[in-house]
């Protein structure tokens, strides 16, 4: 991970060279952010630095709605060089852990289900399944932002199991239902 002084100087520049490597979450609005987000800059007393969008959410940030952090790709600092961890975020991208479990998600890749989830604390910062609701999430505001499909195919295509569960977790994660993003989406346009 990145020291501290290094995310903030990144930050306060907004440098695009760190946009992906690391999240800003800000304490007073339990918002988080990527580096290079146009909004106003939140003091440095009130934020912390996360490696990835899973960790950030994990915590219990939301994702900011004008830069969409969790539409970022996963960090290429390791890419490459964690086959197991890439791998499994192939098979969640896939997903794999949308109709199956952690523990089957671990047998195809040759290794327990605690060294699994062991490997994602260390290199993403969250549990398998944290990252798998990113990753479903983040289709979802995708197809949502496309327009043209209903709430029913947004979250089956987007690999939840049912829209009540769809929105469940997207009033958790935005604090607000897709109908109400969409409306947002309708209005001010797709941000990305
Ligand atoms: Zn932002």
């Amino acid at each position: 991970m990145l020291d501290f002084e290094t995310c903030n100087k990144a930050r306060l520049e907004r440098d695009p060279d760190y946009d992906g490597r690391f999240f800003t979450a800000v304490r007073t609005t339990w918002i988080y952010c990527r580096p290079v987000c146009s909004v106003r800059q939140p003091l440095t007393k009130n934020i912390s630095f996360f490696e990835t969008a899973p960790a950030a959410e994990q915590a219990g940030y939301r994702p900011c709605l004008r830069c969409r952090p969790e539409t970022v790709p996963f960090c290429p600092a390791w890419k490459g060089t964690k086959t197991t961890v890439e791998r499994a975020l192939r098979l969640i991208e896939d997903g794999a852990l949308d109709s199956g479990s952690v523990a089957q998600l671990a047998e195809r890749l040759g290794v327990g289900p605690r060294h699994l989830s062991r490997l994602f604390a260390r290199h993403i910062g969250a549990s398998p399944v944290q990252t798998a609701k990113t990753v479903r999430m983040r289709k979802a505001k995708r197809l949502l932002n496309q327009g043209g499909l209903t709430m029913a195919e947004v979250a089956t295509r987007a690999g939840f199991k049912s829209v009540r569960r769809f929105n469940t977790v997207f009033r958790e994660l935005y604090g607000r239902s897709p109908q109400a993003l969409l409306k947002e989406v309708l209005k001010n346009g797709p941000t990305t």
